[in-house]
């Protein structure tokens, strides 16, 4: 059995106050990890050793914080191949997956190690004589970065990278499904230059330790990825008490399919999009919107490509859908299909329990056809669960594209240049794919949505520093 994984606060490994296991989704006779859990004081006693590290940090030099972010990079890039095999254990995602949620990790510390050298302000001419104006961006403080369990490296690192880059203290409290995870990411940032207390890793429930962040006053900002119910309380705790708060909640992603599409390319993006990572990632495409010209073939195709799907332990070579992440959204997901079968939408195949070698959380990628009004084609299921609703052509397409309460990504595939340029102005998401999956983005850019998908600035690429910075506008007189 391996070490007990410890809590990092103040620049030490601590115990925690009771004691969680991690289990392999993929084989449910294999614990990853025993890991340490915290109450509210030892939550507590993290924000004060941020909040204490606050102004150390806050005035590093911008060498020293690209030396430390480019040093995690570069270690988490030397380990992804271990790093991934971790993931894959512990979340379950494939190992391809993993090792590529890995590399993205490296890359992200690498972009904002860069970010770190990149700070600039502005000095504008002031409306009086002799007075200049100076545009700057200071660190906000003491950062709790919240996170879930689907992408447990990938997430982290968007959070903890741009935090510190901007000059914050953190506290992360990960999803304690994947703490073995959250703590490989730690112990690699517990060696890279930092000061005590800069960074700090804390363990345990969302009710106990991620609540102590939401609501403490040396907290100064909240930056959470997870479900829409979570975050709608963070939020109105956050802001009654006026700390910044950023929240990356749920989806429920429209993937449009026109006549015109190239009908291989529109089965991979569905495939890929809806399945893959065992349709556990936010920007899944969960509704396929099929104009009437090709439904009829690519409703067909995709069943066949759906049933073909390999769906095993998640390091073994070939399989390309992992198992569910755990036991209860294992039970959700199946529950939706029995609920899709009693509200009328149409089974064409899967969303079955699945027996393999190992005991672990398997089912079968489910296919529906529905009616837009389903709660199957509303209801965010975050499992591989998707539906085909039909629309009449690109109109009735676009407007079924955004009836929905969420706005996260939309895609569409399409020949049309017409088209294309029309949904990527007209669909109601932060981000719009054209003839790509709906998931899977680019780390120097831009990610976040609309409606209740998300609130607050965006996260990622050089926008990340609207959140992670606050702006002083100084005025100086000469004399
Ligand atoms: P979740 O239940 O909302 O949990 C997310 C995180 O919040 C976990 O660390 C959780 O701790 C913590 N938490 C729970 N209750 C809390 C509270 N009262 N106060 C503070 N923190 C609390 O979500 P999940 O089940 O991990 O992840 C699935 C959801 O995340 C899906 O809805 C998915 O769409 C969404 N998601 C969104 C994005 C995006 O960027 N838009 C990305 C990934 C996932 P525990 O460890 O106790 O669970
Ligand atoms: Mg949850």
């Amino acid at each position: 059995m391996q070490p007990t994984l410890k809590h990092f606060i103040n620049g030490r490994w601590e115990t925690g106050v009771t004691l969680g296991v991690s289990e392999n989704p993929s084989d449910l006779s294999e614990v990853v990890a025993e890991f340490a859990r915290a109450d509210a004081a030892q939550a507590e006693t993290a924000i004060r050793a941020a909040a204490d590290a606050r102004d150390s940090w806050a005035d590093s030099a911008p060498q020293r914080r690209f030396d430390v972010l480019d040093t995690i990079g570069s270690e988490i890039l030397a380990r992804r191949d271990e790093l991934g095999r971790l993931l894959a254990r512990e979340e379950g995602k494939t190992l391809p997956e993993a090792v590529a949620e890995a590399t993205r990790a490296g890359q992200i510390f690498k972009f904002f190690a860069g970010e770190a050298l990149r700070q600039t302000g502005e000095r504008v001419p002031s409306v009086r004589p002799g007075v200049e104006v100076d545009i700057t961006r200071e660190p906000v403080g003491v950062v709790g970065l919240i996170a879930p369990w689907n992408f447990p490296l990938a997430i982290p690192a968007w959070k903890i990278a741009p935090a510190l880059a901007h000059g914050n203290t953190v506290v992360f409290k990960p999803a304690e499904l994947v703490p073995a995870c959250a703590h490989a990411l730690a112990e690699i940032i517990s060696r890279a230059g930092l000061p005590a207390g800069a960074f700090n890793l804390v363990m345990g429930s969302g009710r106990s330790v991620g609540q102590t962040l939401v609501d403490h006053p040396l907290v100064d900002a909240i930056s959470f990825t997870g479900s829409t119910s979570v975050g709608e309380g963070i939020l109105k705790a956050a802001t009654a008490r006026r700390a910044k708060v950023q929240l990356e909640m749920g989806g429920k992603n429209p993937l449009v399919v026109l006549d015109d599409a190239d009908l291989g390319r529109a089965l991979d993006c569905a495939v890929q999009g809806a399945f893959y990572s065992t349709g556990q990632r936010c920007t899944a495409s969960s509704r396929i919107i099929v104009t009437a010209g090709l439904h009829g073939r690519f409703v067909q195709a995709l069943r066949e490509r759906t049933q073909a799907l390999v769906v095993d332990h998640a390091l073994k070579r070939g399989s390309e859908i992992g198992p569910v992440a755990s036991e209860a959204q294992l039970a959700q997901n199946l529950s939706y299909v029995e609920l899709g079968r009693r509200e009328g939408a149409e089974w064409l195949t899967g969303g079955e329990r699945l027996q393999r070698d190992t005991r672990g959380h398997y089912m079968s990628p489910a296919l529906f056809l529905a009616e837009p009004q389903h709660r199957l084609a509303r209801e965010e299921i975050f499992g591989p669960v998707a539906c085909v609703i039909r629309a009449a052509d690109y109109d009735e397409a676009l407007a079924l594209a955004n009836d929905t309460p969420y706005g996260l990504c939309a895609g569409i595939c399409t020949a049309s240049l017409k088209h294309a340029t029309h949904f990527k102005r007209h669909a109601q998401a932060g981000m719009v794919m054209v003839n790509l999956p709906t998931a899977g983005v680019d780390y120097h850019v831009p990610f976040g949505g609309r409606k209740a998908s998300s609130h607050g600035p965006r996260e990622q690429g050089r926008h990340a520093a609207e959140f992670y910075t606050t702006v002083k506008t100084a005025y100086t007189h000469a004399s």
